[in-house]
């Protein structure tokens, strides 16, 4: 007598136009979920589409600052599935600048796509969650969540502030049987610093008084992304985790951002900022 076949497993995914979380639905899909596979203009699936034919993907609009798009896609969701087993709240903008440079709105931005929007579609999904006594979710962060560094203040306390949220929640839903992780890669080689890139309008000043120190920050940046990693790397581990029962909080991922990790964990803080000075500091 052959088994009865369980319900297929379903995974949300946001931010599935381009990098991590594209690469993400697809391998998820791979590995036998359904994926509904959040886009910000659904218009724009077609990289999605391409990768992902004859697999179980469902491009869906989803801007996650939108209230009514959250509720809309996890209603459905239910409806066809009455489950959610994964949650990757992979959606994320960085609006470079130093923060005096940063317009109100800049910041209220980062925030509201990196942050408010992750605590808004996790509270959607975790009713269901708890009703199954089963679920993943799993936060994209970054080295930035552990390492502030200049001109990226914005973005690092977006993901400094999504870590704190992240490590609150991991207790607060372990009870019920819901796993919460954060993955934390270093440069990789996505959108997130090319077509996607934002810059506040102040940095693109050349007479701001933080003008040379922006430009070897992009000097330091052109280098880091020269030797930016593999995505599909993060995707891989991400999927791993929406199989897995029980594992660890945090997931850095890239020899530099483990490398990173590393010396800011051993070096007393007051080497760690004399080196960074140095480093940042404009040339010639
Ligand atoms: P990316 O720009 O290729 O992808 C980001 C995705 O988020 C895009 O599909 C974009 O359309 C989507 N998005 C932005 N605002 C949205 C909104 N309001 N609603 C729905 N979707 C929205 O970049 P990526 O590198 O793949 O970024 C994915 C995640 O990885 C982000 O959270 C980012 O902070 C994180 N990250 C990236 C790197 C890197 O080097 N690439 C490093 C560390 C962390």
């Amino acid at each position: 007598m052959s088994a009865t076949p369980g319900p297929a497993r379903v995974a949300l995914v946001t931010g599935c136009r381009s990098g991590f979380g594209l690469l993400i639905a697809v391998e998820l899909a791979r590995r036998g979920f359904v994926v509904y596979a959040g886009l910000r203009d659904v218009s724009t699936a077609g990289d999605l589409a391409a990768a992902t034919v004859a697999l179980p993907v469902h491009p869906v609009q989803l801007d996650v600052t939108q209230a009514e798009q959250r509720d809309a896609v996890v209603a459905r969701i239910l409806a066809e599935h009455g489950r959610v087993d994964a949650l990757v709240n992979n959606a994320g903008i960085a609006i470079g600048g130093f923060l005096e440079q940063l317009a109100e709105a800049d910041l209220r931005a980062q925030l509201e796509v990196n942050l408010f929007a992750v605590w808004a579609l996790t509270n959607a999904v975790l009713p269901t969650m708890r009703a199954q006594g089963s679920g993943v979710v799993v936060n994209i962060s970054s080295v930035s969540g552990r390492i502030a560094i200049p001109g990226l203040g914005g973005y690092a306390t977006s993901k400094f502030a999504l870590e704190g949220m992240t490590e609150a929640l991991r207790h607060e839903v372990a009870p019920f049987g819901i796993g919460v992780a954060l993955v934390e890669p270093g440069p990789y080689t996505t959108d997130i610093f090319g077509r996607n890139r934002r810059i506040a309008e102040a940095a693109q000043d050349p007479d701001d008084p933080y003008a040379a120190r922006t430009a070897r920050l992009e000097q330091l940046a052109d280098k880091a992304n020269a030797t930016a990693g593999d995505p599909v790397d993060v995707a891989l581990r991400v999927a791993a985790l929406c199989q897995a029962r029980g594992f660890a909080l945090r997931h850095p991922m890239g020899t530099s951002a483990r490398v990173r990790l590393w010396i800011r964990r051993w070096l007393p803080f007051g080497l760690w900022e004399w080196a960074l000075a140095k480093a940042t500091a404009p040339r010639g």
